[in-house]
């Protein structure tokens, strides 16, 4: 097909040239001696992006699954109690991880559409008195829903409750993207993963570790090898890695992370919720519903959209990809076929996100569905010029 194919699934996420370009590199020596002077500051930026002072960043050559399996080998043992919720594709797979780790794990149910039920957690928190819970595991966006939950009421109802389980965070996509803050929120383990906000390949898993949960791998059984931390603390305290590094991998990391500096992690947040919205607008015009109940819940970085009863939500993205070339993303699981999925984040602009909102409209419409062409593009275009700021400042060329 000629022209360009759009990508616009949540992870992975369109790469930037300024990556692109800083990972079209020779490979190099990951002992040379000059390597730390790489390493070392990549490190200590990181860590700004996590918003933490004490806590210590890893990076493995894996994908977000490889974090997980990091974050709750490194910290528990076979027999630990967790307790965790279940509300979409990838709660559900960390809850699975878990089962499979041998932890004995409490996963609350909940609808989907909705985030972690705070509520329960600090009613079940409170009630734990000998403290038998562990960790406590929160899925800060749930990307196959479209639901960002509420991080910082899941350490109120630790502190509430005095509970001294680990706070895991899965942050796959949302760090980078939208508000997140280790230190601030108490997170133990954040999880995060190169390919969406981080805007590079799929390949790395990024974790950032707090003192508490460094600390607990002295106690933590789980057999580990590859994505033992002990290792990466020994190796990366001098700027090396244990075995041999994704070198190509973080010279993007690189770049990604002084884009996401210089634009100003403020920026970027503010960027992606006005990006967001601006394809919420558009589902409101459609006459169609998120999958999302409630605004609290609304994702800046995804958008499940409900397609009325008696279409394929999974048809409209076949559609798209067919015919435009266009790579919305398919539902899953308990919703597969009732919505289709919008990624919004990464390297995105105002023209790059009308994109996915045209072609989803146009397909819509070849499918019968009863949406008027036009509506919701025009909706995302009325929002975004009402809310750049810089608009009326700029004059008109002579
Ligand atoms: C993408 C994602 C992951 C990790 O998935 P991988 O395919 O292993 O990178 C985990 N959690 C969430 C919420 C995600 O969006």
């Amino acid at each position: 097909m000629a022209g360009r194919s759009f990508l616009f699934i949540p992870g992975p996420t369109n790469v930037p040239e300024r990556i692109l370009n800083a990972m079209h590199i020779s490979q190099e020596d990951m002992r040379a001696f000059d390597f730390p002077n790489f390493t070392l500051p990549l490190f200590r930026d990181l860590k700004k992006i996590f918003k933490t002072k004490d806590g210590q960043v890893f990076i493995f050559p894996a994908s977000g699954t490889g974090g997980w399996e990091a974050a709750i080998t490194n910290t528990l043992s076979p027999g630990d109690k967790v307790l965790a919720s279940g509300f979409g594709h990838f709660s559900n797979l960390f809850i699975d991880l878990c089962q499979r780790q041998k932890m004995d794990v409490q996963a609350l149910e909940v609808d989907w559409g909705e985030g972690v039920p705070v509520e329960k957690y600090a009613d079940i928190l409170k009630k734990d008195k000998n403290y038998k819970i562990k960790a406590v595991l929160a899925t800060h966006n749930e990307t196959a829903t479209g639901v960002t939950s509420d991080v910082a009421a899941v350490r109120k109802a630790l502190d509430e409750a005095k509970h001294p389980a680990l706070l895991i965070v899965d942050g796959v996509s949302s760090i980078a993207s939208f508000d997140f803050r280790m230190d601030e929120w108490g997170v133990d383990v954040a999880i995060s993963g190169s390919q969406k906000g981080f805007m590079l390949p799929t390949g790395l898993a990024i974790l950032c570790f707090s003192e508490k949960a460094l600390k607990a791998r002295l106690s933590a059984k789980c057999p580990r090898c590859f994505f033992d931390i002990e290792d990466m603390i020994k190796a990366n305290a001098n700027g090396f890695f244990p075995y041999t590094p994704a070198m190509i991998m973080l010279r993007g990391l690189r770049a990604s992370v002084d884009m996401l500096l210089e634009e100003g992690l403020n920026k970027v947040f503010a960027r992606h919720h006005r990006m967001a919205e601006a394809v919420r607008r558009a589902v409101a015009a459609w006459g169609l519903k998120l999958v999302a109940k409630e605004p609290k819940w609304h994702s800046d970085t995804v958008s499940a959209i409900y397609v009325p009863a008696g279409f394929d939500g999974n048809e409209v993205v076949r559609h798209a990809n067919r015919r435009f070339n266009l790579a919305l993303s398919v539902s899953l699981a308990k919703i597969a076929g009732k919505a289709f999925r919008i990624g919004h984040l990464g390297d995105l602009n105002e023209l790059m996100v009308l994109t996915p909102i045209t072609g989803a409209e146009m397909a819509m419409k070849d499918l019968g569905i009863p949406i008027q062409l036009g509506s919701g593009v025009a909706a995302a275009q009325e929002y975004l010029r009402k809310t750049a700021k810089d608009i009326k400042s700029l004059k008109p060329m002579k």
